[in-house]
């Protein structure tokens, strides 16, 4: 029997010797292996930090540099601004009575603006406004016989907005300077104010406030109007009235309430010049139409939000 025996004894101490010397030492070196590692981590950690403190180093050093001089900037060429242009000082009573203060969009609002005038159309047109109740807006030009004095009067006196068109409507004279233009409409400002006692406060370019004509100076006009506290007009919507060729009642009424369509305000260009005559017959349709869309008609007021073509909103 090998188990029991003096051989099995002598081999059972030999392995107990073998267990108890090989198990310290390889639990030794894999205990050197560990911390091995952990030291190589280290010291790897320890490089990276003084990398770290070596960019924190060279960015103070750059920090603490003296910046370098500013490349000098240039002198402003000397340019003319709007603040000093010189017809400014021109007409200094050519200001509206009171500056332009807060603009008011009032909503589901249409504007009958009649441009043009006065002439005997403007006689028709009034008539009708009076009958329906409606105030509205004319763009004047510069007429001075009785019956167009009158005219402005009785737009005044019946409660209607008067505005500005200028006094030629040349395009040719009123286009080429700002001087020019403000020549002209001065004179038409001076006619309505010494004519009917009120001071105009808005104004219609002719051919809008941007046009083939003006293109070179619109913005310096519409500044320098703005400045004076002027309010330009253009508009939303267009009668077709002012057609060489002619138009019909119908196609007036037609025009407006075709492709007034779901606008939240509309200002509406019409015409009473002398040759106009559809203008006034298309009236009581356009302005039923208008009301049954739901529009109050209202005159161009001194602070209402203009539509300007060259400045969409
Ligand atoms: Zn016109």
């Amino acid at each position: 029997m090998y188990f029991g025996s003096v051989r099995f004894f002598k081999h059972l101490i030999l392995l107990s010797f073998l267990v108890m010397i090989l198990i310290p030492t390889v639990a030794a070196f894999s205990l050197r292996g560990t911390v091995r590692e952990q030291e190589a981590q280290l010291t790897r950690q320890e490089g990276q930090i003084a990398e770290l403190e070596q960019s924190v180093e060279t960015l103070r050093r750059q920090a603490e540099q003296p910046a370098e001089p500013a490349p000098p900037v240039p002198e402003p060429a000397p340019v003319f601004t709007a603040d000093e242009a010189p017809y400014h000082s021109l007409y200094p009573d050519f200001y509206a009575p009171a500056p332009i203060g807060e603009l008011v969009a009032t909503p589901a609002t249409a504007y009958l603006t009649f441009d043009d005038g006065p002439s005997a159309t403007t006689d028709r047109v009034l008539d009708v406004l009076a009958e329906e109740g409606v105030l509205a807006t004319f763009f004047v030009v510069g007429r001075e016989d009785e019956a167009s004095l009158n005219r402005l009067r009785r737009m005044a006196e019946e409660g209607h907005t008067i505005g500005m068109h200028t006094w030629s409507h040349s395009y040719r004279d009123l286009y080429g300077s700002v001087e020019q233009y403000l020549e002209d409409a001065y004179r038409v400002f001076t006619l309505i104010r010494d004519t009917t006692g009120q001071t105009p406060t808005v104004f219609r370019f002719p051919g809008g406030s941007i046009n083939s004509y003006n293109r070179a100076i619109y913005q310096e006009l519409i500044a320098e109007m703005l400045r004076r506290g002027f309010v330009p007009h253009d508009w939303h919507l267009s009668a077709g009235d002012a057609a060489p060729s002619g138009v019909t009642t119908a196609a007036v009424t037609n025009n407006i309430l075709n492709n007034i369509g779901s606008m939240e305000r509309a200002v509406i260009l019409l015409h009473d010049g002398a040759g106009q005559s559809a203008t006034a017959p298309a009236l009581p349709g356009v302005i039923a139409g208008l009301r049954q869309r739901g529009y109050q008609l209202l005159p161009l007021a001194a602070n209402t939000q203009p539509i300007l073509f060259g400045y969409p909103d």
